[in-house]
């Protein structure tokens, strides 16, 4: 990748840049925590955006996007949006840090990269922490601490792209080590790294290739539920809220939203078990824990769909350590733990049996824990 963008920034503006890249993100467990004040248990993957850049000295961004194959220029005052929607990652970026009282002048760049896209594992957040990472670096002398790259990162969904993300993506991209996971703290922002090193085992995502658009909006629904009985509760969010709690408010909650605070209850315990679990090494139990959200949220969130439902049963009749949903749900993937010895026939019985099935081959991708974002020297 790095030799491709080498060659095309040389014959577009002559001569070289620097190397910046960011990562694309799993998250392991913790899953409709965030807006509950809970935790999540991301880390970066070896899927990267990689881009080269180079100050031009004028007021001006020029950018090829070696993917798209497309080349975009634009100026640096918000009026200068771009029109190209991969391009505009980059114009809020930029913009996101002038707002905040950072430095950016026109710069070339040329970019590309291997994070699957709108597969679940946030190529944009890899987009948006690459330029922010390098701008940072290349005309503010890394005045900004990685969590503000994060939140660049977030800004430029929010206010150039339309998407009101939470922080978890740019957060596990801009901030992502090898060999370790982060349990982040959606409520306090405070994050801590556990060691993610499994010598037997490997992770492997099996993208269902499926969507479900929902007519209803699900995902303001189950918001709405958690909030109704953190009401009920008299506590802000679940976060604060535990089992005995909600059982002895059981009877005032209709079915549904005992349901759906107890799931958010359980997995805000199943996230600190897995990071008890890591601090053993005892990946058994990383596994077994990955199955229970995904019977969680199957049954008591309801965000699951045949498809995924289907995958994780096949995880499980093949052997596989632990299975489950990744994201919001209604399709997408699911992230599996494998013995390494096992990885090739599950990955051959998810791919036959969901074929038979659905009539189309989910998409395979093995990721290994790997850095955020970074300068690439040579
Ligand atoms: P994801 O879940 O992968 O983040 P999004 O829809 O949020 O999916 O972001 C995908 C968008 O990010 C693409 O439509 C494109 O605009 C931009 N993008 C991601 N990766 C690349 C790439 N390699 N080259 C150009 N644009 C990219
Ligand atoms: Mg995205």
């Amino acid at each position: 990748m790095k030799d491709t963008i080498a060659k095309i920034f040389e014959e577009r503006f002559g001569g070289k840049g620097d190397f910046y890249a960011s990562a694309g993100r799993i998250n392991l467990i913790g899953e409709h925590t965030d807006y509950n004040g809970g935790f999540v248990f991301p880390g970066a993957i070896d899927k990267v955006i990689m881009a080269e850049i180079r100050p031009n000295g004028t007021d001006k961004v020029r950018v090829f996007s070696v993917d798209i194959d497309e080349y975009a220029e634009f100026g640096l005052k918000e009026e200068d949006a771009p029109s190209q929607s991969w391009a505009r990652y980059i114009f809020g970026v930029c913009r996101e840090i002038i707002k905040r009282g950072g430095e950016v002048k026109g710069f070339d760049a040329v970019f590309a990269g291997n994070v699957p896209l709108g597969a679940g594992l946030s190529s944009s957040a890899a987009l948006e922490s690459c330029f922010a990472f390098a701008l940072n670096d290349l005309f503010n002398d890394n005045k900004f601490e990685k969590f503000e790259l994060a939140k660049i990162g977030q800004s430029t969904e929010h206010n150039y792209c339309g998407v009101k993300c939470g922080i978890m993506d740019q957060f596990a991209s801009v901030c992502g080590r090898k060999g370790n996971l982060m349990r982040l703290d959606c409520r306090s922002l405070d994050y801590e790294y556990y060691p993610f090193n499994p010598e037997d085992y490997t992770l492997v995502l099996v993208d269902s290739r499926v969507k479900h658009e929902l007519a209803d909006s699900p995902y303001n629904k189950r918001r709405e539920s958690c909030e109704r009985v953190a009401q009920k509760l008299g506590v802000e969010t679940l976060r604060d809220a535990d089992m005995d709690a909600l059982l002895a408010v059981k009877e005032s909650l209709s079915e549904e939203d005992f349901k759906r605070a107890k799931f958010v209850i359980e997995e805000k315990q199943r996230v600190l078990d897995v990071c008890d679990a890591l601090n053993q090494g005892d990946y058994e139990t990383v596994g077994k824990k990955m199955y229970e959200t995904h019977e969680g949220l199957s049954k008591d969130y309801e965000v699951s769909c045949e498809e995924l439902d289907f995958l994780n049963e096949v995880a499980k009749e093949t052997g596989v350590t632990g299975s489950r949903i990744m994201g919001g749900g209604f399709g997408g993937c699911t992230i599996n733990l494998v013995r390494k010895d096992l990885r090739d026939r599950f990955v051959d019985e998810a791919i036959r049996r969901f074929n038979e099935k659905y009539g189309h081959e989910p998409k395979i991708y093995d990721v290994v824990i790997s850095d955020g974002a970074r300068k690439i020297d040579d």
